[in-house]
């Protein structure tokens, strides 16, 4: 069944080993999950079960959200933020006991499934019926579930919701997986997905390069690690006491307790999880004093009798948050590769429908209309083309150049031809109008854009990449923002899926900057040799930033960088060209384009630059930061193009005496 069109498509694709020319990477099966939690392990399983060979690599069999997790199936409880994913998490409650069935009897473990209902006690009478819940006044309550504060005043009851133990259904997975003959590799970090051609062809990874057919990308909150997808860390701390257990008596809870900003878990084993903070501080591995005492004093509120129970384990752990909290689903920027990632809070209940679903458009190419609800593409709003060139506030500027020299003088880097020599950036803009103004009045080409601040949507840089009209800037991502070696390679591998994403499919260009220090934001000559030459291997066209060093430039020069980029002095500090003897010695010894990047502060250090015979320059402060961007963006086009034509010209050499400008033979006298 799984020899369908959609496999075949990559026969082609795969290349075999031979046995005469060994091949620098390994063959595993026709696909590969990277990612095994509950969302990798659970496609794994079901796309096995329906005969296709899979490989899971995972980085670590235990550090992940499933493991962190509460293990509650609330669709009703949880209050849902759109229909589109109330209407995913209510398939996959109803999928949950059929699939843990076949799960329990194919390993013989337990999972301590238990769909028995989850009880939302509130303090105040509302006014509305949400959807599934029944309302139990307070003598109700009491009679379901004793031992609850006076002060609630009666309850939701979601008969449908429920819970099952996470890390026994994770551990129950494994098994499964074992069984059915599932490649598990752990402790292998996948670094990159190379893609080529709109496919992705190799994953670079701690344990090689590995190939395969298909890719599955299951790596939950790390997942914008590897792609420039909308996923964040959202960390969540909980904590596990022990109830008073005997196999005489009940347990004093029975089901799980959903309140305000907390939730009590009972497991049939006696412990009782309580969760959970939801913060957004990004990858703080640890619990606080404030997280914990925070969930002891709401989960005391809740039920009082806990506060002496003794506590048995505290945790924390990362939710694979995104922007409307539903997951991302289904094809991507590769025709090979689908992404199951982004499950926020309700993955433990996602895992049967993700499974199935993308199951489903692998083998037979089937996508349930539910899946466009949850397409990656919803965060990347099309480019709006016109808007890069909405009329500029001031009157344009003519400009008709008779030189033909000058005209057929393009900046080539990397193979590519450029007409303009100015370069501009994306940052310290007032606004995204003023952005755009600035960069049609300076007639770049080359637009530079920090792949983090966009990724992060750091303020200023929400939809800006999207603002620009990709079809006509070439975009170069940089690493700004990077102090190690390590996290530029990284933030490049996102920059160049970031223009792929934007349209640039054959852009490989990247702005390379590795920045420890903060107060002068000078470069790390050491580790921007290091990633440069990583960078290169990888295919890359790297532009390194770096001190106006010309040994530094000649080795980048000689790992196969396309540029270098010397400062003329600290970034933002507009203080014009403080090195240019160094600058000189550069232009004079470089085989490659030099662009003087950063310090410049009027048009006559751009036009100093260029007459000194820099190939380009780079120009974002002076223009954002001016009275009047769009002028100051018009200013630097011209100064750039006169310093360029200066230079070309040749400039009169410098004397000690004066020389009259007319000759002095035919005077009257
Ligand atoms: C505190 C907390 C409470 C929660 N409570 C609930 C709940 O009650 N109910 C519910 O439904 N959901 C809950 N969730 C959400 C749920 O846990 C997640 O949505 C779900 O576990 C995500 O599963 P996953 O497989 O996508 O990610 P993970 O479980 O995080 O797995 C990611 C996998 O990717 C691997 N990986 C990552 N990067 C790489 C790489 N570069 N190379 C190789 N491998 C890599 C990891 O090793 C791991 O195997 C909770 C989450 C938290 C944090």
């Amino acid at each position: 069944m799984y020899k369908n069109i959609y496999l075949r498509i990559y026969e082609s694709f795969t290349l075999p080993p031979t046995p005469t020319r060994p091949t620098p990477y390994s063959l595993m099966n026709e696909v590969i999950i990277i990612g095994g939690g509950i969302i990798g392990l659970a496609i794994a399983i079901e796309l096995k079960q329906q005969g296709i060979g899979v490989t899971v690599l995972r980085q670590n069999r235990l550090s992940n959200a499933s493991n962190a997790a509460a293990g509650m199936l609330a669709p009703h409880a949880e209050n849902l933020p759109s229909a589109a994913l109330f209407s995913l998490c209510r398939r996959s409650l109803y999928l949950y006991p059929e699939w843990i069935a076949k799960l329990e009897s194919l390993t013989g473990s337990k999972t301590l499934y238990c769909p028995s209902g989850i009880l939302a006690p509130v303090f105040q009478v509302p006014r509305e019926t949400p959807l599934g819940g029944i309302w139990l006044d307070q003598q109700e309550l009491k009679e379901t579930q004793p031992g609850l504060s006076e002060e609630v005043c009666g309850a939701w009851w979601y008969p449908e919701d429920g819970q099952v133990d996470n890390r026994l259904l994770l551990e129950t997975l494994n098994q499964a997986a074992k069984k059915l003959g599932i490649e598990i590799k752990d402790d292998i970090h996948v670094s990159a997905l190379q893609q080529r051609e709109g496919k992705v062809e190799q994953l670079i990874t701690s344990a090689g390069n590995l190939r395969s057919t298909v890719y599955i990308l299951a790596t939950g909150a790390y997942a914008s690690q590897l792609l420039p997808l909308a996923v964040r860390p959202v960390k969540g701390q909980m904590l596990a006491l022990k109830m008073p257990f005997s196999t005489n008596y009940p347990l004093p809870l029975q089901r799980v307790i959903f309140g305000d900003g907390i939730y009590l878990v009972p497991r049939q084993d006696g412990r009782l999880i309580i969760g959970a903070t939801v913060e957004e501080v990004g990858w703080t591995h640890y619990n606080t004093p404030c997280g914990i005492q925070t969930l002891l004093g709401k989960a005391e509120q809740l039920y009082p009798a806990l506060k002496d129970y003794p506590i048995q384990e505290m945790w924390w752990g990362f939710r694979p948050g995104t922007p409307d909290e539903g997951p991302l689903l289904g094809t991507y920027s590769a025709e090979n590769l689908l992404l199951a990632v982004g499950h926020y809070r309700n993955g433990i209940l996602l895992a049967p429908i993700t499974a199935k679903l993308i199951t489903d458009l692998l083998i037979s190419k089937k996508s349930d209309p539910l899946l466009q609800e949850f397409s990656a593409a919803r965060f990347t709003t099309t480019p709006k083309p016109p808007l890069l060139y909405f009329a500029s506030p001031m009157t344009p500027i003519s400009l008709s150049l008779p030189d033909t020299k000058v005209k057929n003088d393009p900046l080539i880097i990397a193979g590519r031809k450029f007409n303009s020599r100015l370069m501009t950036g994306t940052g310290k803009y007032s606004d995204l109008q003023t952005m755009q103004q600035c960069i049609a009045a300076s007639e770049c080409d080359i637009v530079t854009v920090a792949v983090r601040r966009v990724q992060t949507n750091a303020p200023g840089h929400s939809g800006l990449a999207e603002s620009i009209d990709w079809s006509k800037i070439w975009m170069l991502p940089n690493t700004a923002g990077c102090k190690t070696a390590e996290e530029a390679v990284r933030v490049a591998r996102l920059g160049r899926e970031m223009a792929k994403m934007l349209g640039q499919e054959d852009n490989n260009f990247v702005k390379l900057e590795v920045i420890p220090d903060a107060k002068y934001l000078l470069p790390d000559p050491i580790g921007t040799l290091e990633a440069a030459e990583q960078l290169v291997k990888e295919g890359f066209a790297v532009l390194p930033y770096i001190n106006a060093d010309p040994l530094l430039a000649k080795r980048l020069e000689e790992v196969g960088c396309v540029t270098v980029m010397p400062l003329g002095s600290p970034i933002g500090s507009g203080q014009g060209i403080k090195n240019a003897a160094n600058i000189a010695i550069i232009i004079e010894e470089s085989q490659i384009p030099v662009v003087v990047d950063a310090g410049i502060g009027s048009p006559s250090e751009a036009a100093l630059a260029m007459e000194m015979g820099a190939a380009a320059v780079l120009i974002n402060s002076a223009i954002a930061l001016a009275k009047d961007p769009p002028l100051m963006a018009k200013a630097m086009e011209l100064a750039t193009r006169a310093g360029r034509n200066a230079y070309l010209a040749g400039r009169i050499p410098i004397k000690t005496y004066a020389l009259a400008s007319s000759p002095l033979t035919g005077l009257v006298s």
